[in-house]
């Protein structure tokens, strides 16, 4: 450990997803480096997927953390300029990618079949990448986006994962010039993470909204807080059965399996559903559902480095609040308990530097 850099941050070490405290090395900075301190960092589905190895690529121990919010406090010399030092930055979901293939050169980066997760990846040093549950984190500069002055960082967090997970579907399939006959009827599936910011960034958009879940839980909530159109309870089969063919889009924000068919039939003629949510197992299609009607299902995973920085830009210019609760690190496997019972108005964000790792 000589000589190296220290971070100290929380791992799970084995399938039972439990984290706990971990002191551990960095790499080495290259000229194209930042280093951040971590202050706030979100929690989501996918982290507990990956710490129970539930994906069946975990490495452990295991770091997590890919909404991460930060402070730059050292960079390499070919990023001067771009950054100061004590700039507020934040890291997604990946953190590196070839640079040179169709999909790079394109602003596709995710889509690169080199693409290094953010943690659970192969870094530069072949050691695992870790995430933001930790101190410190060293990341190339192209994987970096500015956090805009008027956010707060906390409130910046989601946005990195959730945010840019529903704003690139949004923006790349509901287009303005669909937006005929009334505006584009879009269905928001799953009020969590993704699902709550889905609602504020298509309404933002300018789209008529219907948040569709398996109670009547959240309803004042989406109708008054997030400023939905309309809220369809999916086991109600009078509510679903005057639904049918009313949506141009579905956003599929459930990372769970589920049945998607008696979605389908909510969609209008050459409608879509777009999936967002990774399911552990295979989901099953009536492929009547689909051919009757010219449907499409979809997927989109998180977004560009150019869409995260973009969703951060339109998320201050429209003014836009997520619902974030900000708990201490010591707190995690307790957030992960709640989370998994929808028991989190709607993302859990941790106060990282505020639990004084090291
Ligand atoms: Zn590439
Ligand atoms: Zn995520």
């Amino acid at each position: 450990m000589e000589g190296k850099r220290v971070a100290v941050g929380w791992a799970a070490r084995d399938p039972r997803g439990v984290l706990s405290p971990y002191t551990f090395t960095l790499r080495e900075m290259g000229p194209k480096d930042v280093m951040l301190r971590v202050l706030y960092c979100g929690l989501d589905h996918t982290d507990v997927h990956q710490m129970r190895n539930e994906i069946h690529l975990t490495i452990y121990p295991i770091v997590p953390g890919h909404e991460v919010v930060g402070e730059v406090m050292e960079m390499g010399k070919e990023v001067e300029g771009r950054f100061k030092i004590g700039d507020i930055v934040g890291v997604g979901c990946i953190v590196g990618s070839c640079g040179e293939c169709a999909c790079c050169k394109s602003n596709r980066e995710q889509y690169c079949s080199k693409m290094v997760f953010t943690y659970n990846g192969i870094d530069v040093d072949g050691r695992p990448t870790t995430g933001g549950f930790a101190s410190t984190m060293i990341v190339n500069h192209r994987f970096v986006v500015k956090i805009p002055k008027k956010l707060a960082p906390e409130q910046a967090a989601p946005l990195l994962c959730a945010g840019v997970t529903a704003y690139s579907p949004l923006k790349h399939f509901c287009r303005n010039e669909d937006n005929k006959n009334g505006g584009v009827k879009v269905g928001i599936l799953g009020l969590g993470g993704v699902g709550h910011v889905g609602v504020l960034i298509a309404k933002a958009m300018g789209h008529h909204v219907t948040v569709i879940s398996s109670s009547n839980k959240k309803k004042e909530e989406a109708l008054q807080h997030l400023g939905a159109d309309a809220y369809l309870v999916s086991t109600g089969t009078k509510e679903m059965d005057e639904a049918v063919a009313s949506l141009d889009f579905i956003l599929d924000t459930i990372p769970a399996l589920h049945s998607i068919n008696s979605y389908l039939s909510l969609l209008k003629p050459d409608g879509k559903i777009l999936l967002v949510g990774v399911s552990p197992q295979d989901l099953q299609v009536n492929s009547s559902a689909l051919i009757l009607g010219r449907k499409t299902i979809t997927g989109s995973f998180i977004g560009s480095i150019a869409d995260t920085q973009e969703v951060l830009y339109f998320w201050e210019e429209k003014e836009l609040k997520s619902m974030v609760e900000v708990v201490k690190m010591d707190y995690v496997n307790k957030a992960v308990e709640r989370m998994e019972k929808n028991d989190v108005r709607y993302r859990f964000v941790l106060d990282v530097h505020g639990s004084h790792l090291s």
